[in-house]
């Protein structure tokens, strides 16, 4: 049963009796609905605040789930992203409750059904995709609408206590009032290294990232000519991955590099004596890993990121998005307990489908990660149609 009208996703109107049924089920608070065991039929209401590059993208993966919908989005002003907004029929609101700020948007021709405030008020849980470190401000605003929330990675550790990663550790969410999905970067490397360690029970890793200098939506980051390390050393996404998976021992670098596409990591693993894996198993072990694409630079003709990226649009997500990781076969060599190996990450969109789990894992509708996967990921390719 459905309980929201979608064009894109064909869903059904409600009877009669299910629209009195969910008006009763929307009038009891979710922890009720919870305790009697109504909340599989409830959608759960996102709210997004701040549509920028995640926050746009974490709005179009919510639309698509039959289980939740975007209650509203919002922006700090008007301007061009607002267009999409409306586009998608997402509920816009102004990022803050001041009323002059409110009234900008009515100027620009844009309808503004409210601030901040109203927004969380109506809605299960937040996902707060503002630029980070803007977390602590935005944490005491839903801390006092007491609705449930998610940082993103640009966020610390600190600031919620918990963190996230879909294959890490999404046991250890469920029910939480609070998290922050890890940033791409993390992400990424959770991804290939969380089931090498559940093979082997112990993994060493040193790694570098080499990252883009900007997202193509940024006209003030840079460098544009130079290769720029990160003189903080080690960096901080080797302990970020502790923040979801405590046991990999983990140390990084990280240099930016010109370029807008994508982040590569070149990581360096050492394996635990008798961890029985080869080169192969360990390919096939990511084969099965689910949101990892494998392919060989060489045979397939993919050997950058630019061809990479590429192959991406050819899927056909909006934007060009490549949720997987992408690992080069021909890249990965396991010599004696020591591997090898290169990958890369789609930085505007891996962490994506891993704020809807997220959803599922902080309202405790599923406790199940790889089904959660599978139901986001399945959404999402319904919804573009990618689907044969
Ligand atoms: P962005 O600058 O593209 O978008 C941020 C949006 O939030 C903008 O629309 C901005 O107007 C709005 N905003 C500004 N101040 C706000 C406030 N106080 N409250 C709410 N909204 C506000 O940023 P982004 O790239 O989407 O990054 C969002 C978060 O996601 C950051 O924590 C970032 O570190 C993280 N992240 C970014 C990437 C990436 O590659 N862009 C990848 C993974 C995680």
């Amino acid at each position: 049963m459905h309980y929201t009208t979608h064009p894109e996703r064909g869903d059904s109107l409600l009877t009669l009796t299910e629209f009195a049924r969910f008006i009763g089920i929307l009038q009891t608070p979710i922890n009720q609905r919870q305790r009697h065991g109504d909340l599989k039929m409830v959608t759960i209401k996102v709210a997004i605040n701040g549509f920028g590059t995640i926050g746009k993208r974490v709005a179009d993966a919510i639309d698509a789930q039959e289980d939740m919908k975007v209650s509203g989005v919002t922006k700090t002003g008007p301007s061009f992203g607002c267009e999409l907004a409306i586009k998608k029929g997402f509920p816009l609101y102004c990022t803050f409750d001041d009323e002059d700020r409110i009234d900008q948007f009515s100027k620009q021709g844009y309808s503004c059904a409210g601030g901040l405030s109203d927004l969380l008020a109506i809605s299960d849980v937040v996902v707060d995709c503002s630029p980070g470190k803007s977390g602590a401000e935005n944490l005491e605003k839903y801390q006092s609408a007491d609705i449930k929330y998610i940082f993103q990675g640009g966020e610390k550790h600190e600031l919620t206590g918990l963190s996230y990663t879909s294959s890490a550790n999404h046991m250890e969410n469920m029910n939480a009032k609070g998290t922050r999905v890890v940033s791409c970067n993390t992400t990424g490397l959770s991804r290939t290294l969380v089931p090498l360690f559940e093979h082997c029970g112990s993994l060493k890793v040193e790694c570098t990232m080499i990252r883009r200098a900007a997202d193509p939506g940024d006209s003030g980051k840079g460098p544009i000519n130079a290769i720029k390390p990160v003189l903080k050393v080690p960096s901080h996404h080797g302990s970020d991955v502790m923040t979801v998976k405590p046991e990999i021992e983990i140390n990084s670098l990280a240099v930016a590099v010109s370029t807008t596409l994508m982040h590569v990591h070149s990581i360096v693993a050492d394996l635990p004596e008798g961890h029985g894996l080869t080169t192969e198993s360990i390919l096939q072990m990511w084969t099965n890993t689910p949101r990892v694409i494998i392919m060989n630079g060489a045979e397939d003709r993919i050997p950058t990121t630019a061809e990479v990226m590429e192959m991406a649009r050819d899927i056909g997500r909006k934007w060009g998005d490549l949720h997987e990781i992408f690992i080069w076969e021909d890249g990965v060599k396991l010599v004696e307990d020591r591997l090898y190996y290169f990958q890369a990450i789609h930085q505007e969109s891996d962490v994506i489908p891993e704020n809807v789990d997220c959803i599922r894992a902080l309202m405790g509708v599923e406790k199940d990660w790889r089904k959660s996967v599978a139901k986001t990921d399945d959404s999402i390719s319904r919804y573009y149609s990618l689907l044969s």
